[in-house]
Formats: C-alpha cells, structure tokens, sequence
C-alpha cells in the first residue's frame, strides 16, 4: 500500500505544481508564445505604471540575423490614447506587440512604459499592467465563467457579469441552461470567433490594466459581430493607451494617430485626416478597403434577397 501510495502522493503535488504555474501565467497568449531565453534581470524592479505612456526608440529586431523584421521604428503612445498601425502583412505588426511584452528583446533601441525601460522591470510586473486582446484567442477547457474570471480570482460573481455585459457577451451566456457555468472548449461548447474574443475582452476588462493591445482579426467576422466587438472594445479603450493593429476602418479612423508601417520601417504617421490628405500609402490602402467594402455589401446585399 505504501508502495502504491507514494507515487499517487507525488503525482498529486506535480499536479498542483502544474496547476499553480498554469494560474501564475497571466492567459494562454503568453503560454503560447513564451520565451525561456529572456530571463528577469537579477536587479530587476517592478514596473510603476503611472498613466501607461508607451514608446519606441529606434528599436531594431530581426528573429534570424539575416533577415531584419524591425529597421529602427520610434513612436510614442501617449498616456490614455490610441495608436493604430496598419500595413500589410508581414511588416512586422505582431511582433511590435510580442517586444512590448517582452517574449522577445530587440537587438537595439529601447521600449520604455512610463520612462522605464521594459528590459529593466519584472516579465511579471510589465505583463499585470498590459491586457492583450489577441487575433485568436485560445480558451481553457472549463466553463466561460472561469474563462472570463481567468487570473482575476477574486472578482465576485457580480463583477464578472459586469465585465461580460460590457464585453457585449452577458446575454448570450445568460440564455444558455447552465448560463457562466456552461463547459466550453474541447469538451463543452463551441464558442464561434467572435464570441471567444468577447470572452477575451471580458476578462481584460475585469484585469483594468492601464495598457491595451488589440490584434485584430483580419477575418471578415459578420457585420453585426464586429459591430458589437468594436463596441466593446471602444469601451475598454478609453481612458487607457491602447495600441491597436488594426485592420477595421472604425478603429483607424477614430484613432489619436496612426502609424504605417511597412518592411520595418514607419513610412506614414498622422491621423486619418492628414494622412488621406498627403495621398500616399495609407490614402490607398483606405480606397482599396472602401471597394472591397463597398464589394462586400453588394454581395450581402443580393443573399439578404434570395
Ligand atoms: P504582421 O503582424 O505585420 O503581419 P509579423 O510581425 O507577424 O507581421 O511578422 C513579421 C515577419 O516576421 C514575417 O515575415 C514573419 O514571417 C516573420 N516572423 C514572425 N514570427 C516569427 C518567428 N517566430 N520566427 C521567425 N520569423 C518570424
Ligand atoms: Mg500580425
């Protein structure tokens, strides 16, 4: 019996073990995408977010030295406003997002929060004070009320139908029998894109932290779903810096600034407005997305008739 006991005994502590470093991990985003080669400096502080000021200095990257990603990009995200990049893809977009987080380091210039720089501060201390809404959001094999609660454990009941309310996913979860109790994932319901990135929205609400960064999906979600997301993430955008790889008209065009980038560099910047004026890359990209747009309806339009 003993014999049989002491394995049982140890498998149950390698099981905590695993369990409690799957809930230090902030969400499966940084799971996926974790980094082992960057470790906390020995010195390293915490992060004093004071506003969330987000910039970029010359910041240069390249994930294989013989082919350059990132050829000196500088920008500042001012507190509480909204930065959008656009470019096509492949210009090095997510991975403005993936340095912000730190799964990878740029081989020059700096990124700093509130004039800290990031290579200074705790992973941990820089990853409670940013909420990333990913392209695809990945959720856990549990209900959606524990996929929304996700890292924030001791948000009551309340506040969590609160965050799902304003992530414009309160009423669908509220009409299923089992309502935030309802399995997903895997073994359980199958959430469509759209409802899985509200899932996502919600619990960044219930984080509140002081940075955003939104990876849009380039997928054409039905009008309506985007719609209700750009809704809610309109909301959780306020007052907070939000840095947006945006691939939705709405978001570009009531953004502070938007940058364009292109093979690395920053070719544009300006708000919607000056940048249609100067009539140059950006002018272009916003008239082909018009017509493909425009395509769209026409096409919605004639299998809203049949
Ligand atoms: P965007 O988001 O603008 O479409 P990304 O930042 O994802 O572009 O990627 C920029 C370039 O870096 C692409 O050419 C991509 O193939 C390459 N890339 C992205 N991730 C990796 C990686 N982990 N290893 C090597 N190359 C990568
Ligand atoms: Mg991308």
């Amino acid at each position: 019996l003993i014999q049989l006991a002491m394995p049982l005994n140890f498998m149950g502590m390698i099981y905590r073990e695993i369990k409690q470093a799957l809930i230090d991990i902030d969400d499966m985003f940084l799971i996926l995408h974790r980094n082992p080669e960057i470790a906390d400096r020995p010195d390293a502080k915490s992060l004093i977010p004071q506003g969330g000021t987000v910039e970029f200095r010359d910041v240069r990257f390249a994930y294989d030295p013989a082919r350059p990603i990132l050829r000196g990009v500088s920008f500042t995200v001012p507190a509480g406003k909204t930065v959008a990049i656009v470019g096509p893809s492949g210009a090095g977009k997510s991975t403005l997002s993936r340095l912000l987080f730190r799964f990878y380091e740029p081989q020059a210039g700096r990124i700093l929060i509130d004039n800290q720089d990031i290579a200074a501060v705790t992973q941990a201390s820089l990853r409670a004070a940013i909420g990333m809404v990913p392209q695809d959001t990945v959720l856990f094999n549990d209900t959606i009320g524990y996929n929304i609660r996700y890292g924030c454990w001791d948000a009551t009941d309340a506040q969590v139908r609160e965050a799902a309310s304003l992530a414009q996913i309160d009423r669908f979860v509220s009409g299923l029998p089992e309502g935030y109790d309802t399995p997903v994932g895997e073994r359980g319901l199958k959430l469509s894109g759209g409802e899985k990135q509200r899932v996502a929205i919600a619990r960044t609400i219930l984080k509140g932290p002081p940075i955003l960064v939104l990876d849009e999906a380039t997928s054409a979600l039905d009008s309506f779903t985007e719609r209700e997301i750009q809704d809610a993430l309109d909301t959780i955008s306020q007052n907070r810096t939000t840095l947006v790889i945006a691939h939705r008209l709405s978001t570009v065009v009531n953004a502070d600034a938007i940058l364009v980038l292109d093979k690395g560099v920053i070719v544009e910047r300006g708000t919607h407005g000056e940048l249609l004026e100067a009539g140059g890359v950006y002018a272009a990209l916003w008239s082909r997305q018009r017509e493909a747009d425009a395509a769209l309806a026409v096409l919605q339009g004639v299998d809203g008739e049949r």
